[in-house]
């Protein structure tokens, strides 16, 4: 029997009968103190810390880069 990722509650409900949620959804290793952590989760349910999504920065960096090029090839064209 595991217990629930988000509350430490080991009665093994699904979903969990302490907070609802669902413990067999994604997870992933904290970055910060190796534990597995539920990835629908903005920070680590062990020790506090942010998890940083991928895709959110992912998407700010692909947004950029069109721009840059956008901006390139204006700027080649007013030359
Ligand atoms: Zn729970
Ligand atoms: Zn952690």
């Amino acid at each position: 029997m595991s217990a629930c990722p988000f509350c430490d509650d080991t009665s093994g409900g699904q979903p969990c009968g302490t907070c609802g949620r669902a413990p067999n959804i994604g997870r992933r290793p904290c970055p910060a103190c190796k534990k597995m952590t539920p990835l629908a989760e903005p920070a680590c349910s062990h020790c506090e810390r942010a998890i940083r999504s991928e895709m959110r920065w992912k998407i700010p960096a692909i947004i950029l880069m069109f721009v840059v090029a956008f901006g390139v090839s204006v700027a080649v064209r007013l030359l």
